[in-house]
């Protein structure tokens, strides 16, 4: 039988992000050593801060052509605090992959998992299983996104220009709901999406919320709701479990995901994808952490849940089940790696790091069947 190709352009980045991917495709390596009806085909691409600060260019002309030729794209970590543009702001390559590449929705899912502490001491936190979709082609982030539209700043005043449409957020809400039904078909508890806003301050965001009501018309089975962001911050920390599906505008999303990550045991054990229509870019939540690269110290788990999501969407995409199989069998085996109550990673004051964190993966993965 000959087996299906992917092509996955590898771009670890900087600081953290080299050390967790290194790891994840070791891990990726065990999970599918005996698949028997697909393969991965890795083009690693250079890029990110250090790469800008050595050769002035912060993703290469090369690495942009194999991201556009992969199947899907596996990214680390980019932007380095100390190395910046001219202007002062950091080098964050992933917008502009996310512009070129048009993945408007950031897809965070926020979920438990058994064995790692949370923030919150309340025993409902071990049912935390949400998904936010962070719009991200729009938004607040429209002026660094498109610096031509943006107004003048000078020393005097500083503006940035957000903008809400009504196409990036009807395609948001369709995304939203899509999932929320997939999610439905596999738990009959979820098909829930609620979306955050500000409409009762900001008129792009009432517009936005206008348009959540009008796709939810179209989706009578799924259950609609609305919250305002600054009571989300606080619902997410009262009753997070309560929640399923919740599309918001880029830079709530941004804030939002963080505090999210928070509950199940912070950046490290928070996963990604910035999915378009076309194109899939997976990526842990967190960014380069200088504060720990080189150290051993970095929890791969969201970089390595996160090629578990990539998995996923190729096996949905290419209608492959052995895929979808895949990227379960590899986010089970995280769980039973956590499960046994004995890995404390770093960030949580442990002492396990990134090569036994691997580890334990790998051992978990070898005490599963091939397919799951
Ligand atoms: P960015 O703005 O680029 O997303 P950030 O400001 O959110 O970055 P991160 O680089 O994600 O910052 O790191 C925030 C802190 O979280 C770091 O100081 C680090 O201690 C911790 N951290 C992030 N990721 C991990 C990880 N995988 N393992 C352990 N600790 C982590």
């Amino acid at each position: 039988m000959t087996k299906q190709l992917f092509t996955i352009a590898v771009l670890p980045g900087d600081g953290i992000g080299i050390e967790v991917m290194d790891v994840c495709l070791k891990v990726l390596d065990h999970l599918l050593a005996d698949q028997p009806y697909f393969r991965l085909a890795y083009v690693h691409g250079p890029g990110g801060a250090q790469h800008y600060a050595d050769t002035g260019v912060a993703l290469p002309e090369s690495t942009l052509r194999a991201c556009e030729e992969a199947d899907a794209m596996l990214f680390g970590a980019m932007g380095l605090p100390h190395i910046r543009y001219r202007n002062g702001t950091e080098i964050n390559p992933q917008l502009d992959l996310r512009k070129k590449f048009d993945l408007y929705a950031g897809v965070r899912p926020i979920r438990a998992i058994r064995g790692v502490p949370s923030a919150l001491s309340d025993p409902r936190a071990a049912q935390i299983d949400f998904v936010l979709v962070r719009e991200q082609s729009e938004g607040l982030f429209y002026g660094r996104l498109y610096p031509e539209k943006q107004p003048k700043s000078d020393d005097n005043e500083a503006f940035d220009l957000g903008r809400i449409t009504r196409k990036g957020s009807e395609r948001l809400f369709d995304f939203a709901f899509r999932l929320a039904r997939r999610r439905r078909a596999a738990n009959s508890a979820k098909g829930r999406v609620t979306c955050v806003d500000k409409a009762n301050v900001l008129s792009s965001m009432a517009f936005f919320h206008k348009i959540f009501w009008e796709r939810a018309k179209l989706n009578p089975e799924i259950t609609a709701d609305h919250c305002y962001v600054d009571a989300m911050a606080m619902n997410m920390v009262k009753r997070p479990w309560e929640y399923d599906v919740i599309p918001t505008e880029n830079q709530f999303g941004d804030i939002l995901s963080d505090l999210a990550a928070g509950l199940i045991g912070g950046l490290g054990m928070s996963p990604s994808g910035d999915i378009g229509d076309k194109y899939g870019l997976f990526q842990p939540s967190h960014g380069s952490a200088p504060d720990i690269a080189g150290q051993g110290k970095a929890n791969p788990t969201a970089m390595i849940l996160s090629a578990a999501m990539m998995l996923g969407w190729l096996g949905e995409k290419h209608n492959l089940p052995e895929a979808t199989a895949a990227a379960a069998r590899l986010s089970t085996a995280v769980d039973v790696a956590f499960a046994s109550g004995r890995l404390h990673s770093f960030e949580l004051g442990g002492k396990d790091g990134t090569q036994a964190i691997a580890a334990a993966v790998i051992d978990a993965l070898a005490q599963q069947p091939v397919l799951a």
